[in-house]
């Protein structure tokens, strides 16, 4: 009996650790980033301290699923979820699915340029990577936006993905495959 009891709390505690990642990707569900989010700006004010945003978004990803299929778009959901999170900090960054094929990154401790290193490597590493399908070979590119606050700069978790969403619809605008940044905060800090 004591032996089934642990059986299932070992099950439990594995359930609950699937539940916080996606499926496809294995990244962390957007219920974890809002949740993690929030909890490191809960940090940031009582302690101090930095966290950059980097929020990305796969260019023209509807025509790769239109011109190749669902199930080729998933595989590149893969390839390019396994390059998010191989580009990052491991256990100290909390690399998330934020949506169909948009993924988040929430670094804690990193200032502006570290995130764009981060944000650029993740980019080209995309950019060079040779997708393969039933038509054979194929890239696709992905734009980024950067976001960082600090506890001075006034900025809160919602206004950081505001910054960040901002930032990526500037890339978008601008041509795609690329990564922008936003000024975070309420102007007053430096
Ligand atoms: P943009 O460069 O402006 O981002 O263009 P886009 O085509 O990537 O943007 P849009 O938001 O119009 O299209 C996103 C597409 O992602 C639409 C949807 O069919 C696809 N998608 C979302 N989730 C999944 C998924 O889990 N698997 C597959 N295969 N496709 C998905
Ligand atoms: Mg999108
Ligand atoms: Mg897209």
């Amino acid at each position: 009996l004591l032996l089934s009891i642990v059986a299932i709390a070992l099950d439990t505690a594995r359930l609950f650790q699937q539940a916080l990642y996606d499926g496809l990707t294995g990244l962390f569900i957007r219920r974890y980033f809002d949740l993690r989010l929030a909890e490191e700006e809960r940090r940031l004010r009582r302690f101090g301290g930095r966290l950059a945003l980097l929020l990305m978004d796969i260019d023209h990803f509807k025509a790769v699923n239109d011109r190749y299929g669902h199930q080729q778009g998933d595989t590149v959901l893969r390839a390019v979820a396994d390059i998010v999170k191989a580009s990052v900090r491991d256990i100290l960054d909390a690399p998330c699915r934020y949506g169909g094929e948009e993924f988040v990154v929430i670094m804690p401790d990193t200032d502006l340029p570290g995130a764009l290193v981060v944000a650029e490597r993740v980019r080209q590493t995309v950019e060079a990577y040779v997708m393969s399908g039933p038509e054979g070979v194929f890239h696709v590119t992905l734009s980024g936006g950067v976001a960082v606050m600090d506890s001075r700069n006034g900025a809160t978790a919602a206004s950081l993905v505001e910054k960040a969403d901002q930032a990526l619809y500037e890339a978008k605008k601008n041509g795609r495959n690329q990564v922008r940044f936003a000024e975070t905060g309420n102007g007053t800090a430096p």
